[in-house]
């Protein structure tokens, strides 16, 4: 095991100045899991997870508990006009950036415990350990719950993260609509949560996110820290191929004007594109609808989505060139005519190499097993990587499963997941 160096003495006063100790784990691990605990009690999904989606009274309790436990860490809570909350822990020198660190309390409708949760309160833990060991950091931490990072009712995903790094104005924020007409700034102002603090690019020393694994490599190799290393890019598309309805029984096969085998074929031919991107392309057809949806009636549209990832920026430029084509060539050969747009993207991010290095440094300090990975799913650090230097650390979860109410993470790994944070802040944050 290695046991380095790191006295934090300097600008730190850290029970009067005595160093860090890396084998030290100053979290506390029974505390953290109460914590997330006691938040997925509200609102509750009928199978053991939660049901907390953004701007919904449940997403409401759900910020007024933080509120509540970040105001008793000591914390000054502001919220910003999208919504996004800060809780701060003031620094010795509190014009100094910030050291932020968060992640967001709104969830999917069969959503787990822990996504989004673990990276809020295991900021939460940090601050109350600060606290409890008398640590004194001289830039400031700040701990964020940001606003609509699921995307489930208000599209697009990583809303108030997109408003802070300039990625989306207010004005697009608050014009979001869900499914049943309801506008986002009306629901933000219906539960309290449109602040006076700016919605606007701000100054950040640095920034951490954890956040569970999401995925199943972590798990698979037995490690307990992912370090890492950047996000994949995304791209959404919308196709859309068009028929002509017509009676089930009475119009002959061979006269009908049917989207389905070009959808089927098109659908058959993006796996085969994916397929020659291996390892890392990701294609995923997860909503389609038919119009006018009658089953005695041949489609007058289909509309497919496809989500398209790749970590590297042409690879999944000539992805989705690659889908363009084949859209064309079947459409075309079918005669079939057809729509396909783009309605999302999100480019391949690099974190910062210093922060990722910090974090390998800190996890093997502590003795925890930890590899370097990418993140296959987007997170507000995509956002936030754009205005300041940024890195997540990842944990394992149960066979790699989220966005699922059986999602779980075990307390000692998110125990180490909170540890690295820790002392990832401490080190930024009194530099
Ligand atoms: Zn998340």
């Amino acid at each position: 095991m290695i046991v380095h160096e790191w006295h934090l003495s300097e600008g730190l006063a850290v029970n009067e100045s005595r160093g860090l100790d890396a084998q030290r784990v100053y979290i506390d691990e029974a505390r953290l899991w109460r914590t997330l605990m006691e938040m997925a009690e509200i609102g509750p999904g009928s199978a053991g997870g939660s049901n907390r989606q953004a701007l919904t009274d449940a997403d409401k309790a759900g910020r007024d508990l933080f509120v509540h436990w970040a105001r008793e860490a000591g914390c000054e809570v502001s919220i910003d006009a999208v919504g996004n909350i800060f809780a701060r822990r003031e620094g010795s020198q509190p014009d100094a950036a910030p050291v932020l660190t968060g992640s967001h309390l709104d969830t999917q409708p069969t959503g787990g415990r822990f996504d989004g949760v673990y990276g809020v309160l295991a900021g939460l833990e940090v601050v109350r350990s600060l606290n409890d060991h008398r640590i004194a950091t001289v830039h400031p931490v700040e701990v964020a719950v940001w606003t609509n990072e699921e995307g489930c009712r208000f599209s697009p995903a990583m809303l108030g993260s997109g408003v802070v790094a300039g990625t989306y104005s207010q004005e697009f924020a608050e014009s979001r609509v869900d499914r049943d007409g309801k506008v986002f700034a009306d629901e933000l102002a219906r539960i309290g949560y449109r602040g006076s603090r700016p919605a606007a690019r701000c100054q950040f020393a640095a920034a951490f996110e954890a956040h569970i694994e999401q995925g199943p490599i972590l798990e698979r190799s037995g490690v307990q820290i992912g370090v890492v290393t950047g996000i994949q890019g995304a791209y959404w598309l919308e196709l859309s191929l068009q028929g002509i309805p017509c009676h089930a029984g009475s119009t002959p096969m061979e006269m009908r004007k049917d989207p389905w085998p070009c959808a089927t074929a098109i659908i058959d031919g993006a796996y085969a594109i994916v397929a020659a991107h291996k390892p890392w392309a990701r294609v995923t057809i997860g909503d389609f609808r038919i119009l006018p949806g009658s089953r005695n009636t041949s489609p007058a549209e289909l509309i497919v989505s496809m989500d398209l990832r790749h970590p590297d920026v042409q690879q999944l430029e000539s992805l989705v060139e690659s889908v363009y084509e084949l859209t064309a060539d079947v459409c075309k050969e079918f005669g079939i005519d057809f729509r396909i747009a783009p309605t999302w993207h999100m480019p391949p991010t690099r974190f910062d190499e210093q922060l990722v290095s910090l974090i390998e440094q800190v996890a093997s300090a502590c003795g925890y097993s930890n590899q370097r990975m990418l993140s296959g799913a987007g997170h507000d650090s995509l956002n936030i990587a754009q205005i300041a230097p940024t890195a997540m650390i990842f944990v394992p979860c149960a066979g790699g499963l989220s966005h699922n109410e059986a999602e779980y993470a075990k307390p000692s790994d998110l125990a180490a997941g909170a540890d690295v944070l820790f002392k990832a802040i401490v080190r930024s944050a009194s530099p």
